[in-house]
């Protein structure tokens, strides 16, 4: 079976498109995102863009903060705090990567953790190993999105997540546990990697090395969720498992593209609207 990206995240716009407009009709308030673009970088332009073609298709409206010719360390933590105090804004995209010289960890954390919608604020990562959510980072929420839609099974499930990251490893790892799996993290220095991949009832890869799981390396009828974007040199993309082999052992896995893709900013609408919500319903 492919899981299909496209189809859920639809789906969740449908749920965000409604959520607005409900918020709307109730409060008079229109949900509303900030979004701060620092730099030239022509793939974090192509990012921003489609974010907010997306928050347009579901009502959100957006507020550009875009900067080409950079600006200093004080310029950006003073136009932080100001979003931090407006009202009228509910989420403050801030796109990474930063140009250098700017601390990216520096300008997380000066983002109110409610306005955090990639919920990459430390309070909000504290908050996921709590185990009382605030705001989800956006693929791995997509993830268990995507699973949850077409039917996994997590609970007692044989997890494996393959990678570390602050933005999709560990907190996948976190949700997955959150749901009962047992989790095994794997990282480069990880020891027989195949042997931990071939005992995954759920195979979640997010390591950007394109297509580094083959067939062999999938237990039959597990399910795979596939992360990596990686840009080939021929062109086109390619994910972090190999579609062909997997897709023959597998019970279920995600396409690149048209998989975990299109969650992410999916998930980025609904974190908006959600911050917006518990903003205005204070
Ligand atoms: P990252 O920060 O570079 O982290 C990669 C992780 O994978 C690291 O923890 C690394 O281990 C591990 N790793 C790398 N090679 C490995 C190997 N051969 N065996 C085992 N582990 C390995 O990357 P990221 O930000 O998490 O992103 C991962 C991939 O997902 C990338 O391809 C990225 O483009 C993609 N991505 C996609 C979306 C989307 O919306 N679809 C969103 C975010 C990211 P160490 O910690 O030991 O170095």
């Amino acid at each position: 079976m492919i899981l299909d990206g496209r189809v859920v995240a639809q789906k969740v716009l449908d749920g965000v498109r409604a959520g607005v407009t409900r918020l709307r009709d109730r409060t008079g308030v229109t949900p509303t995102l900030a979004v701060v673009l620092i730099g030239d970088y022509a793939p974090s332009k192509i990012y921003v863009a489609s974010k907010e073609r997306a928050a347009g298709g579901v009502g959100i409206q957006t507020v550009d903060h875009i900067h080409p010719g950079g600006v200093s360390r004080d310029d950006l933590l003073a136009l932080i705090g100001r979003l931090n105090a407006d009202p009228a804004v509910h989420g403050i995209l801030l796109q990474l990567p930063l140009p250098p010289g700017l601390d990216e960890d520096e300008a997380i954390t000066a983002i109110a953790p409610a306005k955090d919608i990639d919920g990459l604020h430390p309070v909000n990562l504290g908050r996921l190993l709590a185990g009382a959510p605030g705001m989800v980072p956006c693929t791995p929420a997509g993830c268990l999105e995507i699973l949850d839609h077409y039917g996994a099974k997590l609970e007692g499930a044989e997890a494996v997540v393959i990678g570390r990251s602050r933005l999709v490893g560990k907190p996948l790892a976190q949700l997955l546990l959150a749901r009962h799996a047992t989790v095994t993290m794997c990282h480069t220095r990880t020891r027989g990697l195949a042997d931990h991949t071939r005992r995954a009832d759920v195979l979640c890869v997010a390591a950007g090395r394109a297509r580094m799981i083959t067939g062999d390396m999938v237990k039959r009828g597990a399910w795979v969720i596939d992360v990596g974007v990686n840009r080939l040199d021929k062109g086109g993309l390619a994910g972090d498992v190999d579609f062909e082999s997997v897709s023959q052992r597998a019970q279920a896995v995600t396409p690149v593209p048209g998989g975990v893709g299109p969650m992410t900013i999916a998930m980025l609408m609904r974190n908006t609207l959600l911050a917006a919500e518990r903003q205005v319903t204070r």
